[in-house]
């Protein structure tokens, strides 16, 4: 160990090496359950009753907009500004807001600031009430921006998308829906979210499990009281320790007679350090200072240069701190250095906080930084020293069985009455899958075809074989840990393009397939980093649970400088020719 250092590099590559083997299953993505035939009811609304009934929609609209989330809500946002009238958000659940409708677990909050994340807040005049809002705060705030933008008017709610087949003869595409609905619209454009679908775990024996069960995506009020109020004498289990099992442990443990918590590998937890929004400060923004305040974060998230810090949180510092490192190149492992000393801050951290020293030991991580989605919070590892929760570690290998009364592991039962599932959602499964419809191209084809041998699109929007249709993802698009940023940016493309298109009497854009080979080679030259990065990482969403090859990063990030991915398509814009899209001509402008 170098004391300039305070660890051992080849130490700690050989621990994360062997901690990544241990978790590495030949059955990757198949390991998980798809919520479907008898764990269908794990993707119920818990929100809303049986939808009221309506007439089959059989009308045309210019504009259909699968997914009313923030990327939905975006699209339609920037549609509505460019004065295109005639659209519909579509979505199966009986609001807007997405991953915020849908998630409600206690202590739901967002990992990044609300004044980066939170869109449209300049124009709404709105001020989030804390650096990190809550769940019920940014759902709200989905409701005002649709409320703002007239965009309740025409939706379709409650309603799922079952098919989307283009009609070449008259160019349009028809909407097919459980409402039995069969609806036209010249362009469709599909935000219906990246990480939407719950998952669940292939445990044996899960569906042998007598108590209640939910995942935490459709929180079960009614059976845990809208305070955790009836769980004051049941012994609650949770499977899985991310993002979402972070935030929502704390409040399970002191509602709940016993708290056991299935941990097959630790998350990061770093300091949230949140606080409510100063009035004054507030009240002395200038015009301007979200957009800038955006640009700020996304420049020092990804790797850029800021004279500022108007941010100046954990993703800023730790960022900032890797890349600088990085360019600085003290070195060729610079990068790699200033990740272990990071963990070493992250896990120093534990052993400050978790009194018994094999719990603390079993809380600490063993990989690198961004291998997983870094968590913040202030309560989470403290939970662990409270006398009626247990951490049940499985050391890397998950939980070994589940029976009609609880959770086993290392041959012991836990006994529970409720078991709920942390376990995250779909990544990497077929496109249709994942969102519940077939989208059928020309010629017949549909989406999971075109893709079968990997992501191919222009811009991360167009896709050939697609006239007319646009992909909101972040499959091919710009790098970003604020998703509402990058939905922008691709909605603000959207629209322009639709919205020219309409002005102009374009009948069918689509991606050349020239055009559409460029983008995929340079979003491959740009990801030979990630390839690496994947196959050293511990197994998880990001890398595919370990088997993540030249396919899967075909769909990556098009790594660039922290802004150019937007920039590129606003000079895109700017230079008005459609460069990349077939054109076919209309004299028909719009009505
Ligand atoms: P994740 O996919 O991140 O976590 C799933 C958890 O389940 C992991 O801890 C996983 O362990 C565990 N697991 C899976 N199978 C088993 C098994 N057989 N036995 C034991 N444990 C198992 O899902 P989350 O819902 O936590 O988060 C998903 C994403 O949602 C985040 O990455 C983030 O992007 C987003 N999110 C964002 C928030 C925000 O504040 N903006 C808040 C919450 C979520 P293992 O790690 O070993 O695979």
């Amino acid at each position: 160990m170098g004391p300039e250092l305070g660890f051992d590099p080849e130490a700690l590559r050989a621990k994360y090496a062997a901690e990544r083997r241990r978790r590495l299953r030949p059955d990757g993505l198949a390991q998980y359950v798809e919520v479907a035939g008898a764990f269908r009811h794990f993707a119920d609304d818990p929100w809303a009753g049986p939808p009221a009934p309506r007439a089959p929609l059989t009308d045309e609209v210019d504009v259909a907009i699968v997914g009313a989330g923030f990327g939905g809500l975006l699209t339609g946002v920037r549609l509505r500004e460019l004065g295109v009238r005639r659209l519909r958000l579509i979505d199966k659940a009986a609001d807007v807001g997405g991953t915020w409708y849908w998630n409600r677990y206690p202590g739901i909050a967002c990992d990044v600031e609300s004044y980066v994340y939170m869109p449209l807040l300049e124009e709404l005049g709105y001020v989030p009430t804390e650096k990190y809002a809550k769940g019920p705060e940014i759902f709200a705030h989905c409701r005002r921006i649709a409320e703002h933008y007239d965009l309740y008017r025409d939706a379709a709610l409650q309603t799922e998308v079952r098919r989307i087949r283009w009609d070449a003869a008259d160019s349009r595409w028809i909407i097919s829906t459980d409402r039995g609905d069969a609806f036209r619209a010249r362009f469709v454009s599909m935000a219906n979210g990246y990480i939407q679908r719950p998952k669940l775990p292939g445990i044996p024996g899960i569906e042998t499990f007598t108590g209640h069960a939910f995942h935490t995506s459709r929180w079960d009020y009614a059976y845990t009281g809208p305070g955790l109020e009836k769980l004051a004498d049941r012994r609650v289990g949770l499977i899985g320790t991310g993002a979402t099992a972070v935030q929502c442990v704390p409040h399970l443990a002191a509602a709940c007679a016993h708290l056991s918590v299935f941990q097959r590998t630790p998350s990061t937890v770093d300091v949230r350090a949140n606080a409510p929004t100063d009035a004054q400060w507030a009240a002395s923004l200038p015009e301007g200072w979200q957009r800038r305040r955006i640009e700020n974060f996304q420049t020092l998230t990804a790797g850029g240069d800021a004279d500022e810090d108007l941010v100046a949180d954990a993703w800023t510092s730790i960022t900032k701190k890797l890349f600088l490192m990085r360019r600085q190149d003290g070195g060729a492992n610079a990068g790699e250095l200033a990740d272990f000393a990071k963990m070493e801050e992250i896990r120093g951290r534990v052993d400050e906080i978790v009194s018994d020293p094999a719990t603390a030991a079993a809380l600490k991580p063993w990989y690198g930084y961004f291998c997983k989605r870094p968590c913040f919070h202030d309560e989470y590892l403290q939970t662990f020293n409270r006398d009626n929760v247990s951490l049940v570690d499985t050391r890397g290998l998950g939980v070994k069985r589940i029976t009609e009364t609880g959770v086993v592991v290392d041959g012991v039962e836990h006994p529970l009455d409720c078991l709920i599932f942390a376990t995250g959602f779909e990544v990497g499964t077929d496109y249709c899958r994942r969102s519940g419809f077939t989208l059928i191209g020309r010629d017949g084809r549909t989406l999971t075809d075109a893709w079968r041998d990997g992501v191919h699109t222009l811009h991360g929007v167009h896709v050939h074989g697609f006239p007319n249709a646009f992909v909101l993802s972040i499959a091919q698009s710009g790098f970003t840990v604020n998703f509402p940023y990058l939905l922008d940016v691709q909605a603000t493309h959207v629209a322009w393009v639709i919205a020219r298109a309409l002005e102009s009497g374009v009948a069918e854009l689509e991606a050349d397939v020239d055009a559409e080979a460029a983008w995929v080679d340079q979003v491959m030259r740009r990801s030979t980093a990630s390839l690496d990065r994947a196959r050293s990482c511990t197994p998880g969403y990001y890398n595919r649970e370990g088997s993540y090859d030249d396919t899967t990063r075909q769909g990556s990030f098009f790594y660039g400088g922290p802004t150019e991915y937007a920039d590129l398509l606003a000079s895109w814009r700017e230079e008005g020719t459609f460069a990349g899209l077939g054109i076919r001509r209309t004299s028909a402008a719009r009505s």
